[in-house]
């Protein structure tokens, strides 16, 4: 997929998630007005039945105090002796005496006129003994089969005698709304985040993936070019060489035929390369595993890089000093890591390559380091250095020809073989590779 054409899948895709999130969200908030809305309109059709109730208990109860006032032929005034002191709380104030029966009945009757069909308590205070003197529970709701047992009356901050009647089946502070459930909005939220989640990481993934597919198309142009190259440079030379003429120009022949090798030599290198990522592709890398002397091996891969390291007035140090250098492995693949590090010091390095190999034991492992005074590698490009097909953009700046294979190769052989490899490096001042492998001490030569 072309870059731009991946930008706006992904710009379309972040806008359309953007959309179902902001949809989501003004549906919430409709649903929760609505919510809002109902509880409201609840709440006030409850206050509205409740101040009926109130309004008709006040009635009843004035009218009962009545009745006893007039049996009791009382002149008093009956202004304000009704007060409602809590939602389910009503007290009378009657200064005269009372007898509860008349009270209870007289009570029965107003309610029942009245339509009053809750179970109420009722009680009345005597100032003499400061204590309600009587109280009885009385069930007028026949559908409810469990009565309440009986609940003391509280008395009342007032002087004189009073009657009150307890409602215990009305709440006693006023109607509460219910508060909107929390699941309204949490799980809904829950999820939007979950759906985000998951789009940023398919996002991250797809872009890895673009990343990669860049890197391979690199890499094919980047082969195509150097297998090219070093072909047709042998079918000309060939072509020269097939003419009978030049037997009478030996030194040219020879030339050609040294031109021939060499290119040869290249093209063999090459396809090693991309044989080694084949081997990796594999999903068991087949090691065989025998005793290597891993010094040997690196004054080997020395040896097999002479000619080159002359060519450019190069030399590498060796300081070999471990005294365990066994271990156990693959010897072609260990000798390609050496070769690999070995390369790679040489091609980035700008003048004279000069190289250290050093070899010291520590602990259990075998460590080897792998010095130059090249080029160097940025930090930002250090930390990809190991990732397939990946190249420092320098590296084509320096005109190097690669694959972006070797060091990807290099890791999975040391990790394959129980060992780690790491890089430090400085632009412009070198650059040092430094693989560890675990030491085979009953193989020691
Ligand atoms: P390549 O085939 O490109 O050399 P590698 O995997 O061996 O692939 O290396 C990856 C990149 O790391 C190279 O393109 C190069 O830019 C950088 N690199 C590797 N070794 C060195 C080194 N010794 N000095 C500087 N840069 C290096």
């Amino acid at each position: 997929m072309r870059r731009r054409s991946l930008g706006t899948v992904i710009l379309l895709a972040t806008l359309s998630v953007i959309g179902v999130l902001l949809t989501q969200m003004l549906w919430l908030d409709r649903a929760f007005r609505l919510q809002h809305e109902q509880v409201e309109l609840q709440k006030q059709e409850q206050q509205q039945l409740e101040k009926q109730f109130n309004d008709r208990v006040i009635i009843a109860l004035t009218n009962v105090t009545e009745q006893i006032l007039s049996i009791n032929k009382d002149p008093s005034d009956l202004f304000d002796a009704v007060k409602q002191e809590r939602p389910n709380y009503f007290a009378v104030t009657i200064n005269d005496t009372l007898h509860p029966y008349l009270l209870e009945a007289l009570l029965r009757k107003e309610f029942k006129r009245r339509n009053i069909t809750d179970d109420f308590e009722y009680g009345i205070y005597d100032c003499f003994t400061d204590s309600i003197v009587y109280g009885n529970y009385v069930v007028l709701d026949s559908s409810t089969s469990d009565t309440l047992p009986h609940t003391h009356l509280q008395k009342l901050d007032k002087d004189g005698h009073y009657f009150g009647v307890f409602f215990p089946k009305r709440s006693s502070s006023l109607w509460m709304p219910e508060t909107v459930s929390r699941s309204t909005w949490i799980y809904p939220a829950i999820v939007s985040m979950i759906v985000f989640a998951f789009f940023g990481y398919s996002v991250w993934i797809i872009m890895g993936q673009k990343r990669l597919s860049e890197m391979k198309n690199d890499f094919i142009g980047n082969m195509t070019h150097e297998l090219k190259t070093p072909i047709s440079t042998i079918a000309l030379s060939s072509e020269v060489i097939s003419d009978p003429a030049i037997i009478n120009e030996p030194e040219r022949l020879a030339a050609y035929a040294a031109i021939i090798r060499s290119e040869n030599e290249r093209l063999r290198a090459q396809v090693e390369r991309v044989l080694q990522l084949a081997t990796l592709d594999q999903d068991k890398l087949a090691l065989k595993r025998e005793r290597i002397d891993l010094h040997e091996r690196i004054r080997h891969v020395v040896d097999a890089l002479k000619l080159p390291l002359e060519e450019r007035q190069g030399y590498v140090d060796l300081h070999l000093e471990a005294a365990e250098h066994w271990v156990t492995g693959d010897p072609v693949h260990l000798t390609n890591v050496v070769f690999n590090l070995l390369d790679n010091a040489l091609k980035y390095s700008d003048g004279p390559p000069r190289i250290t190999i050093r070899s010291s034991d520590v602990g259990r492992m075998l460590v080897v380091a792998v010095e130059d005074h090249g080029i160097g590698i940025r930090a930002e490009d250090l930390k990809h250095v190991f990732e397939r097909f990946y190249r420092v953009p320098t590296g084509n700046v320096h005109n190097v020809k690669g694959f972006g294979l070797g060091l990807h190769y290099v890791q999975q052989i040391v990790n394959a073989h129980g060992g780690s490899i790491e890089a430090r490096s400085e632009p412009g001042a070198g650059s040092t590779f430094t693989f560890r492998l675990p030491i085979n001490k009953k193989d020691r030569s």
